[in-house]
């Protein structure tokens, strides 16, 4: 078995690889300097074993796939109600970053877009934002196996262009979705996203989704087991920007992207997937990431609807 999925991850390298379509995100210079054709897949059990092949130690930042994370230690500091009555669960259909609450429920759409995910950083439990940020960062760090740290330069260049999310922060505290300050709530939010990481860290974060909240690889509990179902459900129908449907139908597995190219999706109870590759598709999902979670769960029949 484990010669055969080391085969396959490096047939799946080797067949994406190939493609240099899409573009780095060049919103800041940071992100925009990436070497683009770098290129690592994990493959991480829940049982701890990691599979790997290509650029899986180089560090970036892990952008938006830090928000179901976020989201996680919010339902665990304030509940799946009180967290309910601020951020709704259905899917956009929107750009991530698009400025405007549900009509009708005055609530962000789901987590995994801005407003949603700012809101989530806002509810972390702390008495300053510094608090909530540590708070972050060591949860995150359960997850991965080890203390993650901010990127400093990341983090002011978002902190410099950020207007658009400022433009969202100010709306939700205007409908009083987010209480106190809400440009400390959008640093909070930077900060978060400003994380770094490697193509095997977010491997192991995807595996200890996949193993009801426990890291496989150093037996700490990073998440309550009862609130792994609600996490992995938001990633499912939101979590691949406005490229969801297709994802669902190809791909088949909870999942969330990132700008500096990630890719997480995670087979529950089995084993977690992750990519990272700059290079974006319209979506703003990394193209070779997307097309080597399609290689991997058609090849390894990792669709959650297969039926074997
Ligand atoms: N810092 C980015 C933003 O919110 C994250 C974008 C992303 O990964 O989608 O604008």
């Amino acid at each position: 078995m484990t010669d055969v999925v080391q085969e396959i991850l490096e047939e799946v390298h080797a067949l994406c690889v190939a493609d240099t379509s899409g573009g780095v995100a060049d919103y800041i210079p940071e992100l925009a300097a990436a070497n683009p054709d770098r290129f690592g897949i994990c493959l991480t059990t829940a049982d701890g074993h990691v599979y790997q092949v290509g650029d899986t130690d180089v560090p970036f930042t892990i952008q938006s796939v830090s928000k179901p994370f976020t989201y996680a230690l919010a339902l665990t500091d304030r509940g799946e109600s009180a967290v309910a009555r601020k951020i709704d669960v259905e899917p956009s259909g929107e750009p991530f970053n698009e400025i405007s609450l549900d009509p009708v429920t005055e609530r962000p759409r789901n987590p995994m877009i801005n407003a949603g995910a700012i809101t989530s950083a806002s509810l972390v439990r702390g008495a300053t934002p510094d608090e909530q940020f540590e708070r972050i960062r060591a949860s995150f760090s359960r997850y991965a196996g080890r203390e993650l740290a901010m990127n400093a330069a990341v983090h002011a260049s978002e902190s410099r262009t950020g207007h658009r999310n400022r433009a969202i922060g100010h709306m939700l505290r205007s409908f009083g979705i987010v209480e106190g300050d809400p440009d400390a709530m959008v640093d909070l939010y930077f900060r978060q996203c400003s994380l770094d990481v490697t193509c095997r860290d977010i491997g192991v974060m995807a595996a200890t989704l996949a193993n009801n909240g426990l890291n496989p690889c150093t037996d700490v509990r990073a998440l309550e087991p009862v609130l792994v179902e609600r996490v992995l459900s938001v990633m499912t129908t939101c979590g691949m920007y406005d490229g969801a449907g297709d994802w669902v139908n190809r791909v088949g597995l909870p999942a969330k992207s990132g700008v500096a190219g990630a890719v997480l999706a995670v087979l529950p109870g089995q084993l977690g997937i992750s990519v990272f590759s700059p290079r974006l598709d319209a979506h703003g999902n990394s193209v070779r990431g997307v097309m080597a979670c399609r290689e991997l769960s058609s090849r390894l029949e990792l669709h959650f609807l297969h039926v074997g």
